[in-house]
């Protein structure tokens, strides 16, 4: 079996993977903050961990996968500055922090359904762990890692020598400085808060009591404690999005070593890349236009097309997004899908994976979760005349595992919402025997992409 290497963010290369217990994975992922729906940009990242935690499995290894949901205000920025997010979500839709927060969580919980995301073993909120981060922030006091003003307990940058480590701030040192607002409390232009009871916002709704006075944790803290808590004092890999290394990871690195005093918390880091909307244009839930799954299947994409397009980009590599590439993965998941339910197994009904298209394709998962080569793979098994159907279909069933695209599922036909009005529409002028209306939409349903028929029930449409 071909070893697996893994891209650790930390050492900027390519390693062997090794776990600390042989046989056992502790994996953390950072999870959403669910004060509004996640964009498929934020998806493609957990898509990446699904893929990782789909890779470690085949390898034979167990996998303790956790996840946080950030449920309590997260600020924009950690310095006290920007928006708190989850207090906008509820200004926006005029309900409490916690109705946002709950109603998100299940929207988050249902496109990871909708992506075949395997769900984690562990799903811990934020809002359910605020003594876990009280008692980290403790342990940083006494180890003096903190210093206290104007109310709030701030990180001190300066007694924790590793800080930056794995943004490597010592060299990009001004490039990541300036991405954080100056704070007049702060010592140093690094430091971070750790406990608010100060803020801006004065309606926070979400408040509890601390050695410190009443009022509510920083964001990084939540990971760091959480991890801790569910996964001990070391654990092997813990993921994100790669806008996380600056801040968010670099922080949690000197809560938890800060803490615990045991090095290294982490030993593989891993981050996916953006998907951006051309020229660079990063997708970000703060700006207001974001593509969201609803938004995909209301132009009638279904949820795995989108997990296919995102399997034809390396998880390292930006991903573009266009409407012709999604048609184009759309119609890839289609006759692939097509394929897969034509192998009709004749003479043994059962085959068995064929060794050497198992193998290759083990090298590509492996060789730090290649996941083009490893679709093309797929398709180079189906039209591969050599291999017998019931071969084929054994094969590609195991192929899947990884791929979690459901190709053995029958094909269904997601009809786009403004498709389906112009069939009730002509539905309506076939009763009313309006047939020169009924021709125009018809002209109309076809010139967007469809085949229209005439049933027993009316109009049916299928894609072409
Ligand atoms: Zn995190």
């Amino acid at each position: 079996m071909p070893e697996l290497h893994l891209y650790n963010t930390m050492s900027r290369q390519k390693m062997l993977f090794e776990p600390r217990d042989p046989g056992e994975v502790k994996l953390y992922c950072c999870g959403p903050t669910v004060y509004n729906y996640a964009h498929i940009g934020n998806l493609r990242t957990y898509v990446f961990e699904d893929l990782l935690r789909r890779v470690l499995e085949w390898n034979g290894y167990q996998v303790n996968h956790v996840m946080n949901i950030t449920d309590v205000g997260h600020l924009t920025s950690d310095a006290d500055e920007g928006e708190d997010k989850m207090l906008k979500g509820a200004k926006r839709e005029k309900k409490t922090v916690w109705e946002i927060a709950e109603f998100y969580t299940h929207a988050f919980m249902h496109d990871m359904t909708a992506l075949n995301l395997l769900e984690p073993h562990i799903k811990c909120k934020a809002t359910d762990h605020i003594q876990e981060m009280i008692d980290q922030v403790k342990a940083l006091e006494e180890n003096g890692l903190t210093y206290t003003a104007k109310g709030n307990v701030y990180f001190d940058t300066t007694k924790f020598p590793d800080y930056g480590k794995l943004a490597q701030l010592d060299k990009q040192e001004l490039q990541a400085g300036a991405r954080i607002k100056v704070d007049k409390n702060k010592k140093n232009p690094h430091d971070f808060v750790l406990w608010f009871t100060k803020s801006k916002f004065g309606d926070q709704e979400m408040q509890w009591d601390s050695p410190w006075g009443k009022g509510f944790p920083g964001w990084h803290i939540e990971c760091s404690a959480m991890s801790t808590r569910y996964l001990g004092s070391q654990i092997d890999i813990h993921c994100g999005g790669i806008d996380h290394i600056p801040v968010h990871h670099t922080n949690e690195i000197a809560q938890a070593e800060g803490a615990t005093n045991i090095k290294p918390w982490v030993l593989y880091w891993m981050h996916g890349n953006f998907l951006v909307l051309g020229k660079d244009k990063k997708m970000a839930k703060s700006e207001e236009n974001f593509l969201t799954l609803k938004v995909l299947a209301d132009k009638g994409y279904d949820p795995l097309d989108y997990r296919y397009f995102c399997l034809q980009a390396h998880y390292r590599k930006e991903l573009t997004f266009h409407w012709d590439a999604m048609d184009a993965a759309k119609t890839g998941l289609r006759r692939l899908r097509e394929k897969v339910c034509a192998l009709v197994p004749n003479g043994s009904p059962i085959g068995s994976p064929t060794g050497l298209q198992l193998e290759k394709f083990e090298s590509a998962i492996n060789d730090d979760l290649n996941m083009p080569q490893a679709l093309s793979l797929a398709w180079e098994l189906l039209d591969n005349p050599d291999i017998s159907d019931a071969d084929k279909l054994a094969t590609i069933k195991k192929f899947d595992t990884i791929l979690g695209l459901k190709l053995d599922e029958p094909i269904t036909h997601a009809i786009p919402e403004e498709i389906q009005k112009l069939v009730t529409e002509r539905d309506d002028a076939r009763k009313e025997k309006n047939w020169k209306k009924s021709d125009k939409l018809r002209d109309k349903i076809e010139k967007a992409g469809f085949i229209v028929k005439d049933g027993p029930n009316g109009t049916e449409v299928m894609p072409k």
